[in-house]
């Protein structure tokens, strides 16, 4: 069996061209979705994703603000920053770049993100409300796996999601989103014993490890739909996942490629989170 391939890609520039619809309704009845990102220190890798979030943001129409400070920033600096964004009537959504330095604590900025512009869906409120199944911002790198899978006519409902890592970001949103999608659910992580026999059982896999091609055809049902969130580089520096793909798509029904898969509808869902915020700002 050779597996149908999921483009993300494709997929992704479709919902963009959607909220650039919505984007032009909105500022028609007079209100611009406003996005803030701050990014502290020189992290090259951290550039280049909030570069590429406002380039992303700016192609759709959304408002785009980027606070580039040095690595020494305080962290009452920056607990300073994010209040005035809070407070800031033309930001609908604030995103920190993580990692940040050392010296400051991500768990108080996110906690001093208001629960309403916490577009990223990291905030222990947004948190919360995923785990007791109401609607909130999610984490968009889950999110968008979810809305890769609607866009495919994939149901999760009554199908065991087999997760591949338990981060705070990734792995524990996925499996909550996968549950109130109706599926049965699985957790896997590092501890897990005999984690063949447990993906072997699963209608579908999402690996979120951060080991370059850990899956391969051996942990698959033949059939099953495998989500490769994973971004690594090999040993040549190429680009990875987390599934070993040339091997995987022999035995899957349907596969996420890296590059082209799960990456493009993390940034999109960033952007559909800015939209869902400044709709419901104007709506109050
Ligand atoms: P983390 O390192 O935070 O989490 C990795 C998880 O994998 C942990 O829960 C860990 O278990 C588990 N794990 C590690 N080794 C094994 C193993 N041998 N067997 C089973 N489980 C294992 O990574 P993230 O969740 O942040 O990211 C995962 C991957 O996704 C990375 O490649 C990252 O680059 C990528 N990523 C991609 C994004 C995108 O937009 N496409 C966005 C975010 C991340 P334990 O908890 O026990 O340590």
């Amino acid at each position: 069996m050779t597996a149908a391939i999921i483009d993300g890609k494709a997929i992704a520039k479709d919902i963009r061209a959607e909220l650039k619809e919505e984007i032009e309704e909105l500022k028609a009845a007079g209100t611009t979705p406003g996005l803030a990102v701050v990014i502290v220190g020189e992290d090259p890798a951290s550039h280049t994703y909030v570069n590429s979030k406002e380039k992303s943001s700016k192609e759709i129409g959304i408002h785009s603000e980027v606070y580039r400070f040095p690595a020494d920033l305080t962290e009452e600096a920056l607990l300073q920053k994010v209040e005035e964004l809070n407070n800031d009537k033309n930001i609908h959504g604030i995103l920190v770049q993580l990692p940040l330095p050392k010296h400051i604590s991500e768990d108080k900025v996110i906690d001093a993100i208001s629960p309403e512009k916490d577009v990223d869906g990291f905030h222990p409120v947004n948190v919360g409300k995923l785990v007791i199944g109401k609607d909130t911002f999610y984490s968009c790198t889950p999110y968008g796996i979810m809305k890769m899978l609607e866009k495919e006519n994939i149901s999760l409902e009554g199908r065991h999601v087999v997760v591949i890592g338990r981060s705070n970001i990734v792995g524990k949103p996925a499996a909550l989103l996968s549950l109130m999608n109706n599926a049965t659910v699985t957790i896997c992580h590092s501890r897990t014993k005999n984690l063949k026999e447990v993906t072997r059982q699963a209608d579908v896999v999402i690996a979120a490890v951060g080991i370059p091609n850990y899956v391969t055809a051996d942990h698959l049902k033949p059939g099953a739909i495998v989500i490769d969130v994973g971004i690594n580089r090999n040993e040549d520096g190429k680009l990875c996942g987390d599934v070993d793909f040339n091997s995987a798509k022999e035995t899957a029904g349907a596969i996420t490629p890296v590059p082209g898969g799960v990456g493009p509808m993390t940034i999109t869902m960033l952007l559909y989170n800015t939209v869902k915020s400044a709709r419901a700002f104007a709506a109050k």
